[in-house]
């Protein structure tokens, strides 16, 4: 039935900032304190308190709007977004409408299906958060209003419905949440929302150029989450087309334990709100010196730092991809091909060992106790045969643990790979008289064996044995090679 049907996706993601204060007083924006401790009377709505914005704030949807390829309107009008909800005490909220600071930019994605696809972005705007309401499952207890969150900065990015399958959906996703990641500008909780996504979807028979009639599905909180209401979405209106039915436009919920949509209210239109102008704001000037300041300030993005790792480090595409996907882990990468002249190695510890360790401890890239330094240190001693690779894992191990460098893990820990010649003859002499029939066989041409004294003599030396030396001596002494 899916293939009578093309599927049409837009996103609009709301981007909680992480500036220190609010969007338009001085409370502290820090999450889980007291209820109602961090307010005043401009973010408790009280008649009379005037608004006064964060300079920061239009400082990272600048930022923003620079690293999606958007035009930063030199002139954008805060606008007073009316509708009555216990958690607005205003009773509308501030964002931007008609004139945002930010439109027509794109983010470039790699679809399964369509290959290099460009994303529109329709707009960008600032926005602040409302409260929260705290539910009390006590008879008669009712519920209770924590003011905290209101008047958090957000931006809120819109998409053109340029998507055409869940897939391209959470691609155009994690582009965006990698990007806000790289500036900094949000912490990029999907789980605590502080990077949330509406999706609104619609189908439309192939061929038909008027859009469907969309449902929006609102604040689901994990990309696994997304994909799953998006599809279960698309089933659903395909279903209700085809059986004659039609779809309305309507807010639907997404149920995680469930895996199923359902509705939540009939989807209101723009002029449901009755936006206009805050007088309480003038009119927001930015000057081309600030967006061109603010343009020096932007960090090397994801794509910029792909391409130079290929070019400067001559890395596979794959491992760049893996290596800039978090901007502290390329940047750790960065630090020890900087430090080590084998790039690729230095690639392979890093999307290897670091990331198992790490993944397993579930810690941040900041918190990693074996420092560029010390992995490098690591490297260098496998370069020079000090360690055989393979006692190298266990000295990184040991070095994980202790916070000691690979020196004294490998001198502590008498790890130093044997590459006396007469040691390692002694060795392998010993072996090839404890299994006569086998050397027999592999002098004769039986080349699998080796690997059978390879491994005997690296048991006998634990591990500590040059393997190359090893390979070198069996061959001479067996073969005469
Ligand atoms: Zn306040």
């Amino acid at each position: 039935m899916r293939d009578k049907y093309e599927v049409v996706i837009g996103l609009e993601v709301h981007v909680q900032l992480t500036t220190k204060t609010k969007i338009f007083c001085g409370c502290s924006t820090q999450f889980g304190n007291q209820p109602n401790s961090q307010t005043c009377p401009v973010c408790l709505g009280l008649p009379g308190a005037l608004p006064v914005l964060n300079r920061q704030v239009v400082e990272n949807a600048i930022k923003a709007g620079l690293a999606t390829n958007c035009q930063i309107s030199p002139r954008s009008i805060f606008a007073r977004k009316n509708y009555f909800y216990p958690d607005l005490p205003k009773g509308y909220q501030i964002s931007q409408f008609e004139l945002p600071i930010c439109e027509h930019g794109h983010l470039d994605i790699e679809s399964d299906h369509r290959g290099a696809q460009k994303i529109g972005i329709t707009r960008i705007h600032m926005e602040e958060d409302a409260g929260k309401l705290l539910h009390s499952d006590d008879v008669g207890a009712g519920s209770r209003v924590d003011l905290n969150r209101a008047c958090t900065p957000l931006l809120e990015v819109v998409s053109e419905p340029d998507m055409r399958s869940s897939d391209e959906a959470i691609a155009y996703l994690k582009k965006l949440h990698q990007i806000v990641m790289y500036l900094g500008i949000c912490d990029g909780n999907l789980e605590e929302g502080s990077f949330r996504c509406d999706a609104n979807v619609s189908v439309r028979p192939w061929g038909q150029e008027e859009f469907g009639t969309r449902a929006e599905l609102k604040n689901i909180n994990s990309f696994r989450f997304i994909k799953e209401a998006i599809e279960y979405e698309i089933d659903r209106q395909i279903e209700l087309v085809e059986d004659g039915g039609t779809v309305v436009q309507e807010t639907r919920l997404f149920d995680s334990n469930t895996g199923l949509t359902r509705s939540m209210r009939g989807k209101e239109e723009a002029h449901d709100y009755r936006y206009f102008p805050d007088p309480d704001l003038v009119p927001l000037i930015i000057s081309d010196e600030w967006v061109s300041d603010v343009r020096d300030g932007l960090p090397e993005l994801p794509e910029a730092k792909k391409a130079r790792f290929i070019k400067q480090y001559s890395l596979p595409e794959r491992d760049t991809e893996i290596l800039t996907a978090e901007r502290a882990l390329a940047e750790y990468f960065d630090a020890c091909a900087q430090l080590h002249k084998d790039a690729k190695a230095c690639a392979n510890w890093v999307m290897g060992d670091v990331q198992r360790r790490r993944n397993d401890e579930g810690l941040s890239v900041a918190d990693i106790p074996v420092t560029p330094e010390l992995l490098v240190g690591i490297l260098k001693r496998i370069d020079d045969k000090t360690i055989s690779g393979k006692i190298a894992k266990t000295v990184f191990d040991e070095m994980w643990t202790t916070g000691k460098d690979a020196d004294t893990v490998i001198d502590e820990k008498g790890l130093k790979q044997v590459t006396d010649t007469g040691a390692i003859e002694k060795m392998v002499d010993d072996v090839i008289a404890a299994n006569p029939a086998q050397a027999q066989e592999f002098s004769e041409g039986k080349d699998k064996l080796l690997g059978f004294f390879v491994g005997q003599i690296m048991k006998a030396s634990k591990g500590k044995a040059n393997p190359g030396m090893v390979n070198e001596l069996l061959r001479k002494k067996l073969r005469g090679e």
